[in-house]
């Protein structure tokens, strides 16, 4: 029986196996089924994680994570996990692996991360990293002082549009609508920011650009035609699925408490509503989807895992 199962190679996961590996963990196992970590991979550049003050891409970031946690011992398992029960008598976690066999566990973190859904517009997932982002913290700063394109018109779309207005010269917020999803007074305090035009009723038709240089503009469909926005960077805020399917159970229920949106309910230490199961990173609630955010979550579940572990070994 493993003392600990991590769930995802990610930042979080990572780190979780780090903490608990060098905290004293004899057996640790992260499922991850690829390899480690973690979405930030995808980025061509990171330049907002501390302690590095060159812009890297994901992939360099992240390369040293998984030898800096094999030196204490951490075992990597590349596979999908479909399922993580509990045995309700026994307390024991079983992790149900993709080929059909089992693991026990006596605590699991998860850190399965979470999927930005696309809009489905021609050239979006050409350009995605090269001016096509899902991610206001993480790309703003690259648009300082230039005009940007929103997409969406619930919370998310309205506060990153809000929180762009502070850095970028222009927002241009698109949705399909003429109302919003947004809350109310997060509606009001867009409309009330200066520098951004609302174009409703109307839906991206096709970000274009060259290969190298990345998007040069956006075409947008308006009741009035087609509406030309020639800026650089395009954020699409249309929603995200939370990676949650490995808490789900037979009957459809979920192994702990989740929100109306699929996050997972933690507290202050990254504990479920399950004792000895830990949720970490962008798919916890309120994440606020960055990788230092993540590495952190990851860390503190493993302090409370390794408590969990001893006095129920
Ligand atoms: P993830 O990184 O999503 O890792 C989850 C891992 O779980 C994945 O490796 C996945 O393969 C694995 N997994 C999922 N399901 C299963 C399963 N069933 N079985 C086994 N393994 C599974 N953040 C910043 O701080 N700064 C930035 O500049 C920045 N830029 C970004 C740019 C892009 C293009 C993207 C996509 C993200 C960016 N982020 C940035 C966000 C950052 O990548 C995430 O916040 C961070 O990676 C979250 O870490 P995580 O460990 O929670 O999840
Ligand atoms: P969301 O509420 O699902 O909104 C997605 C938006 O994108 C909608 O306006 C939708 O338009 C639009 N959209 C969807 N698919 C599209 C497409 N293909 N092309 C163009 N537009 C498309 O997602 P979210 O804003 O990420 O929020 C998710 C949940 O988290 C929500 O329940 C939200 O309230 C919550 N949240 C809360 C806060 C907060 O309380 N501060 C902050 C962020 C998020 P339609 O409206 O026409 O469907």
């Amino acid at each position: 029986m493993l003392d600990l199962a991590i769930i995802g190679g990610g930042p979080a996961g990572l780190t979780a196996g780090l903490y608990a590996t060098r905290g004293g963990l004899k057996s640790v196992t992260m499922f991850e089924k690829g390899v480690p970590g973690g979405q930030i991979m995808n980025s061509s550049e990171i330049e907002n994680y501390p302690g590095v003050p060159e812009v890297m891409s994901g992939m360099d970031l992240m390369a040293k994570w998984p030898e800096q946690c094999q030196r204490f011992g951490l075992k990597h398992e590349m596979i999908t996990v479909t399922q993580v029960t509990r045995n309700s008598e026994t307390g024991i976690f079983t992790i149900h692996k993709e080929d059909g066999t089992t693991e026990d566990a006596i605590s699991v973190i998860v850190g399965t991360g979470s999927t930005p859904k696309r809009a489905g517009f021609k050239g979006e997932n050409e350009f995605f990293g090269k001016g096509v982002s899902t991610c206001a913290t993480c790309d703003g700063f690259f648009y300082k002082d230039k005009e940007v394109t929103v997409i969406g018109g619930g919370d998310t779309a309205l506060e990153e549009a809000v929180y762009l207005a502070g850095i970028c010269s222009k927002v241009y917020l698109v949705h399909r609508r003429d109302t919003f999803r947004a809350a109310p007074s997060t509606v009001e305090r867009a409309k009330n920011t200066p520098n951004i035009e609302f174009i409703v009723n109307s839906t991206p038709d096709e970000v274009f650009g060259e290969d190298f240089a990345g998007v040069q503009g956006i075409k947008i469909k308006t009741p009035e035609g087609i509406r030309q926005l020639d800026t650089t960077g395009v954020f699409i805020f249309v929603g995200n699925d939370v990676n949650n399917g490995v808490l789900k159970q037979d009957d459809g229920s979920f192994l702990c408490d989740i929100t109306e949106w699929g996050e997972v309910v933690v507290n202050l230490k990254m504990e479920t509503s399950i004792h000895g199961l830990y949720a970490t990173g962008d798919m916890r609630l309120d994440a606020p989807k960055q990788v230092v955010v993540a590495a952190g979550d990851g860390s503190t579940a493993a302090i409370g895992a390794i408590s969990y572990v001893m006095e129920n070994k």
